[in-house]
This record gives C-alpha cells, structure tokens and sequence, in this order.
C-alpha cells in the first residue's frame, strides 16, 4: 500500500516526447504535464525508451513520480495496427529490446513505401517527410506533416482520415509484431502490457474470442479514458464489459503529443487503485518517487 501515498494524483500514463512523434522534448513534456497539474507520469514514446533519463531527471526537478513506459506498435487478430503500452518493464530486456528494435527498423521501408504511392498523386519527396522528423525517430505523422506543409490536408486527422485510410492505394500495412507475441514480451521483461486506445480507430466490437485470447496471453488491461475511445461507444461499453468480467486493469491518460494533437495532459487520468495493480504486477522496473 505504500506507492499509494507516495504516487501523488493526477495520474497520466502516456505521453510522447520527441523521441517519437511528439514534438516537445522529454524535460518540455515533463513540464508541460507539471504545469497542467500531473504529478504521476509516464513516458510512452513508440518502440523506444531512448527518453526515459532525461524524463527521469526532470521528474525529479518538478518532484513528480515518474513511471517508464513505452507505445507498441503491434498487429491485431485482423491485421490491423495495434498500440500496446507497456509499463514498468526491464527497459534492457534484450528480447523486447530486439522486437521492438525491428519494429523501428521496418518502419522506414513501410514510410518510404507510402511516400513513393503518395507521390503518384500529390507532390511530396522522401525529403519533405524527413525534414518534419528533423533527425528523431521517425513516424507516420511526419508523413501527415509533411502533407499538412504541403497544403493537401488540414492537419494530422484530416490526412488519416480522408487520405490515407486502410483501403487506400496509399496505405502500406503495418510491420507491427503479433500483438499475443508482443504481450508475451512485455511479461517476460517484467511490465504490464495494457492496450492503447483499444476501440479508438476502428468501429468494430472485440468479439469474445479474441478478448480469451488476449486474457490467455496475459493481457494486463485496457486504456479505455483515452479521447479516440468515444468515437466507439459499442466498442468502448463492451470493452468495460470485458474489463469487469476478465478482471482487468482500466486506464485514463491524455495522449499528449505536444502540438501535433490538440491531446492536453491532464485531460484524462488513471485512479490510483489501477496504478496500485499497474505497480503490483510489475517486476522489470520500479516507479520513481519524488
Ligand atoms: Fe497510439
Ligand atoms: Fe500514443
């Protein structure tokens, strides 16, 4: 019961820096999440821990927990691109540290590959992606940037929505890992894998098989406060459903992005009980207090 007291509230378990795709580095993210009124923290950036030091620090400065986390990019039982948070896991697993490392490795290609079936029809180079990147990890919202600078969408939803959607001739699937290999993973480096915005970007219901499946692997839980989720409301209320009878852990975070999202921390948070059970079955790495 001691983190109880100790992990101070508000709770908000993702958010990206510029190690990924958002667009504040981690001691900004630290403080904008401080300013909104954060107190407990975790850093998600996609496939990569390389944030977590500088985050770590800067926690200590503005006296906040910090809790290490990272953004999965996964593949669903449909093929479709998965976002799998893992928390308080060994961020030198070097079985997870090589999954998520050619998760990171394919990502080019698949960019690339987009770019060049963006370029039959819109006047955008390799070059345009990467200066939005400017040199960090890169992903698909540099590509959104990039087209956003271009002037042929309005912002990031605009180019995913109504551009680039799955039955597209732009759209390259994603290199994500199996999501049940990927919650694998996460346990054996000792963290606790929870689903990211689970129903948010597609309108269908999780049907029970799939949710057995998940349970079987070990799945820890859903993040079901995220803002995607309400586009879903069938999807969201039988996910709680789910959560309620297999006993998972239930999640509220932001999503902050910096600028690229209109995403504020703060704006939804996770109840200490949950962080309680996050901590509890964690054994690859412990939160730091402040
Ligand atoms: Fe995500
Ligand atoms: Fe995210």
């Amino acid at each position: 019961m001691e983190a109880f007291f100790r992990a101070h509230q508000p709770i908000d378990l993702h958010l990206h820096s510029n190690v990924s795709d958002g667009t504040d580095t981690p001691t900004e993210v630290v403080r904008a999440a401080f300013g909104a009124g954060v107190r407990t923290m975790a850093l998600t950036d996609h496939d990569t821990t390389a944030g977590w030091d500088e985050a770590i620090a800067e926690c200590a400065q503005q006296g906040m927990t910090f809790i290490g986390g990272m953004e999965i990019t996964a593949r669903g039982a449909r093929g479709g691109g998965v976002h799998m948070l893992a928390y308080l896991f060994d961020p030198n697993d070097e079985a997870l540290l090589s999954a998520v490392n050619s998760v990171l490795d394919a990502r080019i290609p698949r960019l690339q590959e987009m770019t060049t079936r963006l370029a039959a029809t819109y006047a955008i180079t390799w070059d345009d992606v990467l200066r939005q990147a400017n040199g960090k990890s890169i992903g698909r919202p540099h590509l959104a940037s990039a087209m956003q600078e271009l002037g042929y969408v309005a912002d990031t939803n605009d180019f995913f929505e109504n551009v680039v959607t799955k039955d597209s001739p732009y759209y390259v699937p994603s290199p994500g890992l199996d999501v049940r290999d990927v919650i694998t993973l996460v346990r054996g480096a000792g963290g606790v894998p929870i689903t990211a915005h689970p129903v948010g970007r597609h309108s269908h219901v999780m049907p029970r098989e799939h949710m057995v499946a998940l349970n079987a692997a070990g799945l820890g839980g859903f993040e079901l406060d995220h803002v995607e989720n309400f586009k879903n409301p069938e999807g969201l209320a039988r996910l709680r459903e789910y959560a309620e009878e297999f006993d998972l852990i239930v999640t509220g975070s932001s999503d902050y992005n910096g600028t690229r999202k209109p995403n504020s921390p703060v704006s939804y948070t996770t109840t200490p009980e949950m962080l309680q059970r996050i901590i509890d079955e964690s054994t690859g790495f412990a939160p730091i207090y402040a």
